[in-house]
């Protein structure tokens, strides 16, 4: 399988120069490369999105794919990889989706440590809806809500996932995309929760290039299992700040997923697996 195999014939909607490009080229080499050494069949790969101009990679990806509403993409996830143990599912999700309409899922997935890979295109701004501030929109940020510059300090993500109990928790770019497919590969064959946090430039509403540009770095010497230091690396950019920025995998640990939990506990929880396959039935 080559790279250009995942893709489609839909045409393409997102703005020149939106880094959602970036997220689309680095995802489809890694899955080709994960396929081909047997590690991932293509086969097994589910995508799930959630709503805002993110989701459209759903349409230019070949592969089974499911649009959830808005926020929801993660619960749907976890019910898919619920039903079926062997699918490999990958969420792409915005920043205004995950870590607002769909905080308490996103919470959630990384506390009982569900075996799904979320991606976060976090452009810091709501760009379908033509630009509203979202939970990572620096202080200051003017949109079209905040004309007068917002008042309130953004979350940083990575630090709210790490408190949720995350096992892997990662930061990427989409102009360094090399760090990013690296990053990616990593996160979908993490064992339990992946969380990859993407600085994903909006070019029309967030033009965050510059920036970017100056002040991301890939951690180098850094024990992504040592929890004070990985800690110690989230807090270097509070989302507010103009950086230094650094990218790549802050924590990493293994840990019993959701899944392990479900079979230790059939014998309380008759046939859980029918039941979510039932729900599910005939959307995957
Ligand atoms: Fe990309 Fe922003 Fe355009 Fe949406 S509005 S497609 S995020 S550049």
């Amino acid at each position: 399988m080559k790279p250009r195999d995942l893709g489609t014939t839909a045409q393409n909607t997102w703005c020149p120069g939106c880094g959602n490009f970036a997220i689309l080229n680095a995802i489809k080499p890694v899955l080709a490369e994960l396929d081909g050494a047997g590690l991932v069949p293509i086969e097994n790969v589910v995508v799930v999105t959630g709503i805002g101009c993110h989701g459209k990679i759903a349409d230019y990806l070949h592969l089974n794919s499911f649009y959830a509403i808005h926020g929801r993409a993660i619960p749907v996830a976890t019910g898919i990889k619920l039903a079926n143990p062997d699918l490999n599912v990958i969420c792409f999700v915005g920043d205004g989706d995950a870590y607002a309409e769909g905080l308490d899922h996103l919470i959630f997935a990384a506390k009982r440590n569900v075996e799904i890979t979320t991606i976060v295109h976090d452009n810091r701004v709501y760009g379908l809806t033509t630009g509203q501030y979202t939970p990572t929109s620096p202080s200051g940020f003017s949109g079209r809500s905040t004309p007068g510059g917002l008042e309130v300090s953004p979350i940083n993500p990575l630090e709210l996932i790490f408190a949720s109990g995350g096992t892997f928790i990662a930061r990427g770019y989409s102009n360094r995309i090399d760090l990013l497919k690296e990053t990616m590969r990593e996160a979908i064959l993490h064992r339990g929760f992946a969380f990859l946090d993407v600085l994903q430039v909006c070019a029309t509403f967030f033009n965050m290039y510059d920036l970017y540009n100056r002040r991301t770095y890939a951690l180098e010497e850094h024990d992504p299992e040592d929890p004070v230091l990985a800690q110690e690396r989230m807090r270097e950019w509070d989302y507010n700040s103009e950086g230094p920025i650094p990218l790549g995998i802050f924590h990493r640990r293994a840990a019993p997923t959701f899944g392990d939990n479900f079979e230790d506990k059939n014998s309380k929880i008759p046939d859980m697996e029918g039941a979510v396959r039932r729900v599910l039935k005939g959307y995957i």
